[in-house]
């Protein structure tokens, strides 16, 4: 598909990606904002979010982001979900149900598709790295490249991920031609950290608990010392990767409270074990090494419930 063909007769587009939006979802709609503004002066564009972390603010069009989930276009002719299957549009749920023509651009194996037009590939690093091909190139300018660019590297861990193709590399050689700051873009929104999600990090790995012979690590915050930092599940990215960093660990897990006996729950594996269809077990979705899901219970029902399966995996892979 081409973006320009698709969007060719539409008056209004909208746009939407998953709640939570990470850095692959903010990059992809942000540059498909930008593009579809700059190739259709004349139509009515609107991008639909939850508010993004700060560190994104440096992606040209934030601002324009309607956080607040409102319009007054009555339904769209296109609209786009991306990075995300319909059910985690949150807000923009509505707009996509009642558009004209929906198009999903996604890569997570646990989306088979649910626009009337799909671009869906499980083998792509990121959705920005799709949206990346489904725009025209003599289109492309440094701002939109940007946006792509931090799409990327925040979905492949700054390009070290078993996502990352040598088609990514090829993507990302040609976006950073473009002549943004890469090494200041990687450094601001990917590696630095504020004080207070470097202090909740810390108390992460210092609680984190291993098992299953080494193979699992388990860590998790409660609501109450998330209160007490002022902090929201936008300051946790990134935990449950140091946690799978550690050696001999095959099954990261790491949990945030998010009600009474309800945790958001992140899981990231080394490969032996397929993380997604552990989380679409539980009503979620993701990645063969990286997912989540949401569950009831108390944190140790949780580590009890997903334990079961991992262990399964890792009995059948020959690792346990
Ligand atoms: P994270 O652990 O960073 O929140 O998410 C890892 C991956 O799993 C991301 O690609 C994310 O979109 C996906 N994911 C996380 N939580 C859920 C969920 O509750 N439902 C679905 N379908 N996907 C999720
Ligand atoms: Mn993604």
């Amino acid at each position: 598909m081409r973006i320009k063909d698709e969007a060719a007769h539409a008056n209004t587009i909208g746009i939407g990606g998953h709640i939570r939006p990470d850095g692959d979802c903010v990059g992809a709609c942000m540059a498909l904002y930008q593009y579809l503004v700059k190739v259709f002066p004349n139509k009515r564009i609107d991008v639909f979010l939850e508010q993004p972390a700060d560190v994104f603010s440096c992606i040209c069009g934030v601002e324009h982001i309607r956080t607040d989930f409102c319009t007054d276009v009555e339904s769209y002719d296109v609209f786009f979900a991306l990075d995300t299957a319909k059910e985690r549009l949150g807000g923009a749920e509505k707009f996509f149900a009642d558009a004209e023509k929906t198009i999903n651009i996604d890569h997570h194996v646990s989306n088979p598709g649910c626009g009337d037009v799909n671009y869906v590939d499980a083998q792509a690093s990121s959705t920005s790295e799709l949206v990346f091909d489904v725009m025209d190139m003599e289109e492309l300018d440094v701002e939109i490249a940007k946006a792509i660019y931090i799409g990327i590297i925040h979905d492949t861990g700054a390009l070290r991920y078993s996502n990352t193709s040598p088609k990514t590399l090829e993507i990302v050689g040609k976006l950073i031609s473009f002549g943004f700051d890469f090494s200041e873009v990687i450094e601001k929104t990917f590696y630095q950290k504020t004080y207070v999600q470097n202090l909740l990090l810390g108390r992460a790995l210092l609680e984190s608990i291993q098992f299953m012979d080494g193979k699992c690590v388990v860590s998790g915050l409660a609501k109450k010392t998330l209160d007490f930092y002022h902090a929201d599940s936008k300051d946790l990215d990134g935990i449950v990767s140091h946690l799978n960093q550690t050696a001999g660990v095959e099954c990261a897990i790491f949990m945030y409270q998010t009600g009474v006996q309800e945790y958001k729950v992140s899981l990231r594996s080394k490969g032996n074990v397929d993380v997604a269809k552990l989380a679409v077990f539980f009503g979620g979705g993701g990645h063969v090494r990286a997912a989540g899901c949401t569950m009831k219970g108390t944190f140790h029902d949780v580590v009890n419930n997903l334990s079961l399966h991992i262990e399964r995996q890792l009995k059948a892979a020959g690792i346990l």
